[in-house]
């Protein structure tokens, strides 16, 4: 049975696990830095992203996290795990703040707003439809959600989102979001952001596919580490022995 570390610091890491049992995948609670010498790849989930790094801080866990991603262990962020990943964070309080990084995109952490802002939505998915046929949309809850604005060229983007009317510049909600501290960067223009993304180990998605019982981005993760793998073991060069 394969073996997945869910970093259990803090937000939805029993749901992952749960999800995981659902495809027949052992989830492991990772919660010190050599707990992590147990597992070949790890989820990320959602919480409270400033909270998860003050707990990652006191665990002693930045450097250890850090070199599993450049390790080319896969790693997958749900959310404030999504905003551990990026390599630049802006939104509220995010001065301070450390991330993990190795994702190549500046992600707001909160650009959807706060908890009452927060949606369900169907997402176009495409790299989610299966080769029978099945379908490639996905209902993703946003909870108090970031967003990616920028990614750089390694990074494939699997899924976009509408920027709310709200968020545009000029809107009274805006102007409201601003002077509050929700929104310090207002868009300017009508258009699309990013909320799921690959790039190479890393995956990354701004909703919670752990809170649904479609467990297809857990599969697609699964693949993904099998691939990964498979990919080391084959390029691996045996010693030579005389
Ligand atoms: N925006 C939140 C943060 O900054 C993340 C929310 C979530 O994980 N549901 O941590």
């Amino acid at each position: 049975m394969a073996v997945v570390g869910v970093l259990a610091l803090q937000g939805s890491f029993n749901e992952h696990i749960a999800a995981l049992r659902r495809i027949g995948v052992k989830g492991v609670e990772i919660r010190k830095p050599d707990q992590l010498l147990n597992v070949s790849s790890l989820i990320i989930p959602g919480g409270e992203s400033t909270t998860m790094a003050k707990l990652a801080e006191f665990h002693n866990l930045f450097p250890a996290l850090r070199e599993f991603v450049r390790m080319g262990r896969p790693v997958w962020g749900t959310c404030a795990g999504l905003i551990f990943l990026a390599n630049k964070a802006s939104g509220q309080k995010t001065g301070g703040q450390e991330l993990i990084g190795g994702l190549d995109c500046t992600i707001h952490r909160n650009f959807f707003g706060s908890q009452i802002q927060s949606f369900e939505a169907e997402l176009s998915v495409p790299e989610l439809a299966s080769k029978e046929g099945g379908p490639e949309t996905f209902r993703g809850i946003f909870i108090r959600a970031p967003a990616i604005l920028e990614v750089g060229p390694e990074v494939q983007i699997l899924a976009e989102y509408p920027v709310p009317s709200e968020r545009l510049l000029g809107s009274d909600s805006a102007a409201k979001g601003h002077k509050v501290g929700i929104w310090q960067d207002n868009v300017e223009e009508e258009g699309k952001v990013i909320v799921a993304v690959r790039q190479g180990n890393l995956l990354g998605t701004a909703f919670h596919p752990e809170l649904t019982a479609d467990t297809r981005w857990h599969s697609y993760f699964l693949k993904m580490a099998n691939e990964i793998r498979d990919e080391a073991s084959s390029s691996h060069v045996p010693l030579e022995v005389n």
